[in-house]
């Protein structure tokens, strides 16, 4: 039965990954608490609601403060990565662990960059009936140029190439209920790309527009090389349109060459095959390095084959500061 037709109030869980953030979750956790309180008070969401980090195998102290918060306060809980694996598993992890203890997530990353006070109108969706709902940046002022305008030309060009509708400007701050998350536990996919997949389950979804802010302490850990691997992931594990591409432009150029066999006998029986020798040069570059490249992404898919194959993990949690739930409720 769906919890919003009934009199219980909905539990929340609110997902928050964290990397090296010793710096910033002394001050975050506080704010999540009282964001956390203030939704129970006012009745939107249960008490058993909590806030769940999850530890993506820190090397300074964060699983330790985790440890403590989860002490003090019982709205605290944490689980520990066996090892750093990326923002996505880590969000997929904190996702999959909440989904048999409560009704709605929220993902949020623990640096304060992500305006909490938004979880209010998202849980105000929620009930109005919508399932997913993506917290949306109202402006990216706060960016630098680059990141701006890098992030804009990539949202369209996964537009076009990626072959699903994606939210612009969205990052990983939204809220899935619970029905989403079990449909979304069928897809088994390593690479992960959470902006692009969370569409794909469907339901009713929204989104709300807020702004983004800067980071209370610390420092990114999303250096250019990750952005940019995450951007690449992005397309290729949504589409196959770049082998689509390959095609196209493979049968243009037999075409091309079909034409230009013809010239090369129509001047060898004319006498005139010596000349030319530079516009061979130009060519056999040229597609020497179109080969390359279309290699490339064709190897690039076969290798993202490969790792789905092995379907090994995509996390595994060592530590938790609470006794996992043994029986998983069955609707
Ligand atoms: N994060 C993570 N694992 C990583 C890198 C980052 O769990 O390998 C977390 C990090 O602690 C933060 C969120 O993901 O809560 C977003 O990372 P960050 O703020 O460094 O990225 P940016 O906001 O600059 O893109
Ligand atoms: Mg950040």
């Amino acid at each position: 039965m769906d919890i919003r037709n009934s009199d219980k109030k909905p539990i929340l869980y609110v997902i928050i990954p964290c990397y090296n953030e010793e710096q910033v979750l002394p001050i975050s956790s506080k704010l999540f608490l009282e964001k956390i309180n203030s939704l129970v008070s006012s009745g939107k969401v249960g008490d058993d609601s909590r806030i769940m980090f999850v530890n993506d195998g820190s090397k300074d102290a964060t699983w330790n403060l985790i440890k403590e918060y989860a002490k003090e306060d019982e709205h605290f809980t944490g689980i520990s990565l066996s090892r750093n694996r990326g923002h996505q598993n880590a969000v997929l992890a904190g996702l999959m662990e909440a989904m048999d203890y409560c009704d709605i997530t929220i993902s949020i990353d623990c640096d304060g960059q992500d305006d909490i006070n938004a979880m209010d109108e998202m849980i105000e969706k929620y009930y109005q009936g919508y399932e997913v709902v993506y917290e949306v940046r109202s402006n990216r002022e706060k960016d630098t140029f680059f990141k701006r305008f890098s992030a804009e030309s990539y949202y369209r060009m996964l537009d076009k190439i990626g072959g699903v509708e994606i939210v612009y400007n969205h990052a990983d701050y939204r809220l899935i209920s619970k029905k989403v998350l079990k449909e979304f536990a069928n897809f088994h996919e390593v690479n992960l790309f959470l902006r692009g997949l969370i569409p794909l389950v469907g339901f009713p979804s929204t989104s709300v527009f807020y702004e983004r802010h800067e980071r209370i302490a610390g420092e990114s850990h999303y250096p250019l090389s990750k952005m940019l691997t995450l951007a690449f992931d992005g397309i290729t594990s949504l589409s196959i349109k770049p082998i689509r591409l390959i095609i196209c432009f493979g049968s243009l150029v037999t075409f091309m060459s079909f034409i230009g066999i013809i010239w090369a006998v129509i001047g060898f029986f004319n006498g005139s095959t010596v000349a030319g020798w530079a516009s061979i040069i130009c060519l056999i570059c040229f597609f020497g390095g179109a080969n390359i490249l279309a290699l490339g992404i064709i190897g690039e898919y076969v290798g993202k084959s490969y790792i789905e194959i092995k379907a090994r993990p995509r996390y595994i949690i060592s530590e938790r500061t609470y006794e996992k739930k043994v029986s998983v409720e069955k609707e």
